[in-house]
């Protein structure tokens, strides 16, 4: 059971990764220094820093299933 806190719903458009909405400063549609092929890789236990385009705050992600990434701390408010 992922900790709803640590996680982050994401969606993969066109090969682009998004989040609806950024945690830290609320813009919306942010598109990722991602790539679907990394999503892959956190879940095979490689670690992934995540740096936000909008507002530069930063998270490292552990890991990720279909619908969520899972970073190392916590981002929900
Ligand atoms: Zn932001």
């Amino acid at each position: 059971m992922i900790p709803f806190e640590r996680t982050l719903p994401y969606d993969v458009v066109m090969g682009d990764v998004y989040v609806q909405s950024c945690p830290f400063c609320g813009s919306e549609n942010v598109l990722l220094p991602m790539k679907p092929q990394e999503l892959k890789s956190v879940r095979e236990g490689k670690k992934k820093l995540l740096v936000f385009p909008c507002c530069y705050n930063r998270v490292t992600v552990v890991d990720s299933d279909q619908d969520y990434l899972l970073t190392d701390q916590d981002i929900r408010r």
